[in-house]
C-alpha cells in the first residue's frame, strides 16, 4: 500500500479544524464548495514571475520591464470580487514586483540559485513528508538558505521564523537531502520586501520532529468518517460552512457561539 503523504498545508488545515482537513482532502463534496480567494490568486501570480526571475537556467524575465511584463501575462483574477478590485491588485502587484527585481540587483551577489519552486520528500516511517520550496540558495561559503516569500505581508519576525510549521518542515526536508550542510530559513516580506533569517539548532529540529511524526500519525490514523463538525471562530469565513450546517447540533452550538461574540 502506498505511504501517505502530509504537507506543511496539510497538517495546517487540520491543526485549525480537522473537518477542515476531512472537506479539503478526504470527502469529495467538499470540492464543491471550494472558492478561490484574491490572495491567493495574487500569491500565485507573484510567485510565477519570482520562479522566472530567479530560475538561473532561464533568461526570460532578468529585468524590471520583463517582471512586470511577467505578471500582467500571468496574472489571476480568479476570486477577485470585480474587474476594478483586481486591477488595483495588479497595480500594487507591478509596484512590488518591481520593487522587488530593482532592491535584489542593487544587492552584490554572494549567492547562487540551486532550485525554484521545487518539491522535496522525505520518509518520516509513517509517512512522507513533503514540501515545495519558493527558492533554495547555496552561498559562497556553502550555507544553504531556504526562502520563502509572503506574498501578503508587510514585515516579518525571527519569533515567526522559529515558529513557522512550514519553515521547520523545510529545514528537515534541505537537512536529510544535504546532510552536513548549514541551512539558513529566510521569509520574504513581499509588500516591503523585509526579510528575516534564522537557522534552527539540531536539538530544536530533533524536538519539532518528533512532534511532526506524532502529530502525523494522529492524522494519518484519525477516523474521520467518525468525526463532527465543532463551532469555533473561524467557522463564519470558512468555505465549508453550509457542509457543517446540515449538522443540526453544530448549527446550535454555533448560533451559541455568535450570541457570546455579539455579547
Ligand atoms: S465550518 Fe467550522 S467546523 Fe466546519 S470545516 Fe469550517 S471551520 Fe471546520
Amino acid at each position: 500500500m502506498r505511504k501517505p503523504s502530509l504537507s506543511p498545508s496539510k497538517i495546517s488545515i487540520y491543526l485549525a479544524c480537522p473537518m477542515k482537513y476531512r472537506w479539503t482532502y478526504l470527502d469529495p463534496r467538499g470540492k464543491l464548495f471550494i472558492r478561490s480567494k484574491p490572495y491567493y490568486s495574487f500569491g500565485s501570480s507573484l510567485h510565477v514571475v519570482l520562479q522566472r526571475f530567479h530560475d538561473e537556467g532561464d533568461v526570460g524575465v532578468s529585468t524590471v520591464e520583463e517582471a512586470v511584463a511577467k505578471l500582467e501575462e500571468s496574472w489571476i483574477t480568479a476570486g477577485y470580487s470585480s474587474p476594478e478590485e483586481a486591477a488595483e491588485a495588479l497595480a500594487e502587484g507591478r509596484e512590488l514586483i518591481a520593487q522587488y527585481v530593482e532592491e535584489y540587483q542593487a544587492r552584490p551577489a554572494t549567492a547562487k540559485t540551486l532550485h525554484v519552486e521545487k518539491q522535496f520528500r522525505d520518509d518520516l516511517g509513517e509517512f512522507i513528508l513533503i514540501g515545495r520550496i519558493d527558492r533554495i540558495d547555496e552561498h559562497e561559503d556553502g550555507t544553504i538558505e531556504i526562502v520563502d516569500y509572503k506574498s501578503g505581508r508587510e514585515e516579518t519576525s525571527l519569533e515567526e521564523i522559529q515558529n513557522d510549521l512550514a519553515m521547520n518542515c523545510y529545514q528537515l526536508l534541505i537537512r536529510s537531502k544535504m546532510p552536513g550542510k548549514r541551512v539558513l530559513s529566510t521569509i520574504v516580506a513581499l509588500r516591503t520586501n523585509q526579510s528575516v533569517s534564522f537557522e534552527p539548532s539540531t536539538e530544536d529540529l530533533n524536538w519539532f520532529r518528533q512532534n511532526l511524526i506524532q502529530l502525523g500519525v494522529e492524522i494519518i490514523e484519525r477516523d474521520f468518517d467518525e468525526l463532527r463538525p465543532s463551532a469555533k471562530p473561524i467557522c463564519a469565513n470558512c468555505d465549508f460552512l453550509p457542509l457543517c450546517l446540515r449538522d443540526e447540533s453544530f448549527a446550535s452550538d454555533l448560533s451559541e457561539l455568535e450570541k457570546v461574540e455579539q455579547s
